[in-house]
């Protein structure tokens, strides 16, 4: 898998650039949100390691399920996990909409007000581009793991995804959900159990009800509940079917 080979690829503009107005205001203040929340210094260089050590210190001790706060008068400047994921969002945001506004082709015609960007311009924040903002494995919630892994779902379906790419012949619905099942073992922390219900094309989450598993029928779709259960082999040991009167089907079994 190729990761995030879009703007850190890149070496800055060589030649000056017309985009969308308001986008060297957002970069300004962008940059700047990133320079306050992780105290960057004047060297860019250094920034990537800034941006990483903060990302990764604790500011409590890990409490599972409850978010970190600062336990400390000292732990002040530290970050929370809540804030590190709105962080993480917001940059990820950002870098799309750059992406999406540097890498328009000469068929995309730039619709309304314009401003020029210039190649010192563009040297002087592309460090900003360049910079990575992950949560840390051990900061994720249930969402983020659902999250990531249909980031990494659609990449393994061949769709390109945050700037990502497969690099091999796309895997299938059933074979993307068997490599997520096989990484579940060890990052499904919060035992939401992804699975893409028969029939379906996305990944969904037990935990919220989105699906509900038989170990005949599979995942089944909360909604295909009561007509996947009508069809399973095993009626008898169904714990889906069980959750209707037999009478229900029954009737949907009665010659016509
Ligand atoms: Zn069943």
């Amino acid at each position: 898998m190729s990761v995030e080979t879009r703007l850190q690829f890149t070496q800055g503009l060589n030649q000056p650039i017309q985009v969308q107005a308001g986008t060297m205001a957002w970069i300004a203040r962008h940059k700047k949100m990133l320079v306050e929340v992780f105290e960057l210094g004047d060297e860019p260089t250094d920034w990537h390691w800034t941006i990483h050590e903060k990302l990764n210190t604790r500011s409590v001790p890990a409490s599972h399920g409850l978010d970190r706060v600062p336990a400390r008068e000292s732990d002040a400047g530290l970050l929370t996990d809540k804030h590190v994921r709105e962080i993480a969002a917001a940059h990820r945001l950002f870098l799309d909409a750059m992406w999406a506004r540097f890498s328009r082709g000469s068929s995309d015609p730039l619709d309304g007000e314009r401003e020029t960007i210039t190649v010192e311009q563009a040297a002087e924040f592309w460090p900003v581009l360049t910079l990575s903002v992950e949560v840390p494995f051990w900061r994720w919630t249930a969402e983020h793991y659902h999250n990531r892994m249909e980031h990494a779902f659609s990449v393994m379906l061949g769709i390109e995804s945050q700037g990502e790419h497969f690099d091999e012949d796309p895997l299938t619905i059933r074979q993307a959900n068997a490599v997520v099942r096989v990484f579940s073992r060890w990052m499904d922390t919060h035992d939401v159990r992804l699975e893409v219900p028969n029939g379906r094309d996305q990944l969904e989450r037990i935990d919220t009800g989105a699906y509900d598993w038989c170990q005949f029928c599979g995942a089944i779709d909360e909604d295909d509940v009561r007509s996947e259960a009508a069809d399973c082999e095993r009626a008898a040991e169904c714990p889906l079917r069980a959750l209707f009167a037999a009478d229900e089907f029954e009737e949907d079994d009665a010659p016509e």
